[in-house]
């Protein structure tokens, strides 16, 4: 199938998922993950509807938001973040999925400063405590907010978490609850500079589980472009 067929198949199962959880197809936004992706391929998605890309390397964010500059798209970062690198992409996009830290989030806040941005960002947050993934634990969100109170130039709109790999998406459903949970959790205690509008959860083999515990934003690469090479 191609990006076309794909992309059909994918909105309505977001659309599906989303009405399980009395919610709308438009109540979700969908981030198709371009990285590996050539630019013509990205063009052809965005021709179909596509608005939103998640790319995972400050490299490809670079050369591929020049090849695409006549194109409306929002730039999502969804990968680890260096902070030497935050300088490149400071500019270019709309959401950075992937602050884990206090240092890398005072970098950011520094470069949008700099260029009279409110850069909006989101936590990452390691559910599952698997020591290979990036991600701050649940436990230590609370200390996090408190130290970046006085961050001016970063606006803190949600969580964002990549849950395990598995064949079997129901057995990460309880990955995707507690996010929620701590999404919950950090909405009622409303924390200054901090809104959590946006819940981002669910890839690829696990969207529509995602969706039914409560995510507004999904990373689909593969589902709309096909296994990557
Ligand atoms: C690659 C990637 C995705 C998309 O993965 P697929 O399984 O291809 O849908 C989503 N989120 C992050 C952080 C990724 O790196």
């Amino acid at each position: 199938m191609g990006i076309r067929d794909n992309l059909e198949l994918v909105n309505k199962r977001i659309g599906e998922a989303a009405a399980a959880s009395g919610r709308k197809r438009e109540d979700i936004k969908l981030v198709a993950v371009t990285k590996t992706v050539g630019s013509e391929n990205i063009r052809e998605a965005a021709d179909l509807g596509v608005t939103s890309i998640g790319e995972n390397r400050v490299q490809e964010i670079i050369s591929k938001y020049e090849d695409l500059k006549d194109c409306t798209l929002e730039w999502h970062m969804i990968g680890h973040l260096q902070r030497n690198k935050v300088k490149y992409i400071i500019d270019k996009v709309s959401l950075i999925h992937s602050v884990d830290t206090i240092a890398l989030a005072r970098e950011i806040n520094k470069r949008a400063e700099k260029i009279r941005k409110r850069a909006n960002v989101l936590l990452q947050i390691n559910v599952s405590g698997e020591e290979s993934k990036f991600g701050m634990e649940p436990v230590t969100v609370r200390d996090f907010l408190q130290q970046a109170e006085g961050l001016k130039n970063i606006h803190i709109r949600g969580l964002m978490t990549i849950a395990p790999f598995t064949n079997n998406p129901e057995e990460v459903r309880p990955v995707f609850a507690r996010l929620k949970e701590l999404f919950e959790a950090i909405k009622a205690g409303k924390s200054e500079g901090v809104d959590m509008d946006y819940l981002s959860m669910g890839m690829t083999g696990d969207y529509e589980v995602a969706i039914e515990e409560g995510a507004n934003i999904v990373r689909v690469g593969t589902g709309i472009f096909g296994a990557r090479g």
